[in-house]
């Protein structure tokens, strides 16, 4: 589904030079394709054009709009429901100059998509967020939560990455083909609307679901910080109290070595250098 701007935008723009088809306009510009200009869509806040609109596939795994938006106003427009085929294939229309793969980064796809298409100045950006509601085809496994580190001895995502709720998908199974897909976290509220990637069947969260789902992501992650900051604090005192502890045997160290000197004395009949050489000392 393309992705829209809801009436809480702010007018920052920070979206519009982030979107790899030209498709965010200012309220009142007109938007333009292949030429020929059209009127506005909206007229005191910024808009997305959905015909240019491949919420990013072919070029980022991710909205790159909802990306950066403050005030999380880019959301997937439940009345557009598009699949990746669809999408790629308008990337491929809006940009005939590049070659886009099957496989280019889509947010179908988190993991494992090529690299942007080259010479469009486009810039692939790391998948820190999942901006729309459908999601992978049937044979994808729901995300996990899609922050959690990979399996590691120590923690691998800084805090900034684990704990951005722009990153957060809500697994959930299609109440009519049963299939896995997830859901971004900031968009799982009451009332909106769905559609499976699989069946297009719609899936409206409820207020109870919601709340249970904020309960577990906040309590999850609220945890997880709380004993990352104090790991963190445990570590770095443990940090400071070991480069004293080197720092203090590197004094004594060097103690040693000058009363080592100074009992290093040879005992007997000073002899000085004769001849050429002495007269150089
Ligand atoms: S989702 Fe991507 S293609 Fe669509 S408006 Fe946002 S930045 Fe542009
Ligand atoms: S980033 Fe968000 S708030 Fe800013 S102009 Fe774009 S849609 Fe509006």
């Amino acid at each position: 589904m393309a992705t829209v701007i809801t009436s809480e935008c702010i007018n920052c723009g920070a979206c519009e030079p982030e979107c790899p088809n030209t498709a965010i306009y200012a309220g009142g510009v007109p938007w333009e394709l292949n030429g020929e200009t059209h009127p506005a869509v909206a007229q005191d806040i910024y808009y997305i054009e959905p015909s240019k609109c491949t919420e990013c596939v072919g070029f980022h795994d991710h909205e790159a709009c909802a990306a950066v938006c403050p005030v999380d106003c880019c959301i997937p427009d439940p009345n557009i429901p598009e699949t990746e085929t669809v999408l790629l294939e308008r990337a491929r229309v809006l940009h005939p100059e590049l070659t886009i793969p099957d496989d280019a980064p889509s947010r179908f796809r988190k993991e494992g998509g090529a690299p942007a298409p080259a010479g469009d100045g486009a810039e692939a950006k790391p998948a820190t967020a999942n901006g729309a509601a459908a999601a992978p085809p049937a044979a994808a496994k729901p995300a996990a939560v899609a922050a959690a580190p990979k399996a590691a001895p120590a923690p691998a995502a800084t805090v900034e990455e684990e704990f951005n709720p722009i990153a957060w998908e809500v697994p959930v199974i299609c109440k009519d083909c049963n299939e896995p897909w997830t859901i971004p976290y900031r968009h799982f509220q009451a009332g909106v609307v769905f559609y499976c990637p699989s069946c297009s069947g719609s899936y409206v969260p409820k207020s109870q679901m919601c709340r249970a789902v904020r309960e577990t992501f906040e309590g999850f992650y609220n945890a997880r910080r709380a004993e990352r900051e104090v790991f963190e604090r445990r570590r770095a005192k443990e940090a400071a109290a070991f480069v004293a502890k080197q720092d203090a045997e590197m004094a004594d160290f060097k103690k040693r070595l000058e009363d080592l000197s100074h009992s290093m004395k040879p005992a007997g009949k000073t002899v000085r250098p004769t001849g050429i050489g002495s007269m150089f000392t």
